[in-house]
């Protein structure tokens, strides 16, 4: 039985990167402050009886009546809720992009299952901007676009930080906690957008489609106006090891398709895919994981990613990577995080 408790509203991203470790426990004790800055204890604020992270369901994007307009260009047109002006943007946000301008961003085309496969196309993201929102859905996205954005800043910071350690010493630990639901909201946003724009296509030149049984109208009213998504679709981290070079620094978004039918899709950041999936995938992945923790063999220390969700009962995911001391984690082929060691629970 899980019992209740109150739930506080987060809508954003927090970082204690000055946490220290305690064999007690994985992330903030209980007793300690809450990394939300509200200066309650992390126990009656948004740390659950289970070891997990707890917040208020966000609010809605747009709230209030539609406007009844269906602007023809905008992708969100299905809501009846549009404006008449258009924007111009990439469907990656431009703080997102700047994380990953360093490095080697694609989005990769194919794959007729979930699990990865070796062919794909890759394509440069710079060359998808396009005209795809009107003024009103895409303002209404900023604040997912900065959730993202900070989220995955912070998850290249640890990724760095572990993988750059000499032979002595420790990384220092960190602890992120970021609203579960917007991350979410996010990647189907990414997903959704990258349909829209058409630059797509499949090898065999059919156009994308959601699969069957996904309509705009339903993914517009769960993007925009806060409806639930139905049961077992949403947010996924695979946690099959990741066979192959991972280049810890390295973006990529996959799309999954049978046929024309696109079933899911994910962005892999940090050498860790986070996947939107229309039914549950057929590789083990977590839905919706409560915590995700990053060790390094020969460490004590840990970095871990807290996703609030409205609910508890959430799965954590501990990811441990096999890189020794002294190893050197950019050199490819980098086999970096290699082992997710599944169903240990935290602070027990
Ligand atoms: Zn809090
Ligand atoms: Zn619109």
């Amino acid at each position: 039985m899980i019992p209740t408790m109150t739930l506080r509203p987060f809508e954003r991203v927090a970082r204690d990167t000055t946490i220290t470790r305690n064999p007690r426990f994985f992330g903030p004790e209980p007793d300690h402050y809450c990394p939300c800055g509200s200066r309650r204890k992390a126990r009656s604020c948004h740390r659950a009886a289970d070891h997990s992270w707890v917040a208020e369901r966000p609010r809605p994007l747009i709230t209030g009546e539609r406007t009844g307009y269906a602007n023809p260009n905008c992708y969100g047109r299905a809501g009846n809720d549009c404006s008449k002006s258009m924007t111009r943007e990439h469907f990656i946000s431009a703080h997102v992009l700047q994380q990953i301008r360093a490095d080697d961003a694609t989005i990769e085309i194919g794959g007729t299952t979930w699990i990865p496969a070796g062919e794909s196309r890759a394509v440069g993201i710079n060359a998808l901007t396009s005209k795809i929102l009107c003024a009103r859905h895409n303002h209404a996205l900023s604040p997912l676009d900065n959730v993202a954005g900070q989220y995955f800043e912070a998850m290249r910071l640890d990724a760095k930080s572990m993988m750059s350690q000499g032979r002595k010493g420790e990384f220092p630990c960190a602890f992120t906690m970021i609203c579960g639901p917007m991350l979410e909201l996010w990647l189907l946003k990414v997903l959704f957008g990258a349909v829209a724009t058409e630059s797509i296509r499949l090898a065999d030149g059919a156009a994308y489609r959601f699969r069957l049984g996904v309509t705009t109208a339903q993914l517009t009213d769960i993007l925009w106006r806060g409806q639930e998504w139905p049961s077992r679709w949403g947010l996924y981290v695979p946690t099959t090891p990741v066979t192959g070079p991972t280049r810890m620094l390295s973006t990529h978004i996959r799309f999954v398709s049978v046929g024309p039918e696109i079933l899911g899709g994910g962005v892999m950041i940090a050498g860790l895919e986070y996947l939107i999936a229309f039914e549950p995938p057929n590789l083990p992945a977590i839905h919706r994981p409560a915590v995700i923790t990053f060790q390094r063999r020969g460490y004590k220390n840990w970095k871990m990613a807290a996703l609030c969700w409205p609910e508890q009962g959430h799965l954590p995911i501990n990811v441990v990577s096999q890189r020794g001391r002294g190893e050197d984690s950019y050199s490819p082929p980098d086999d970096s995080v290699g082992v997710v060691d599944l169903g240990r629970r935290f602070g027990r």
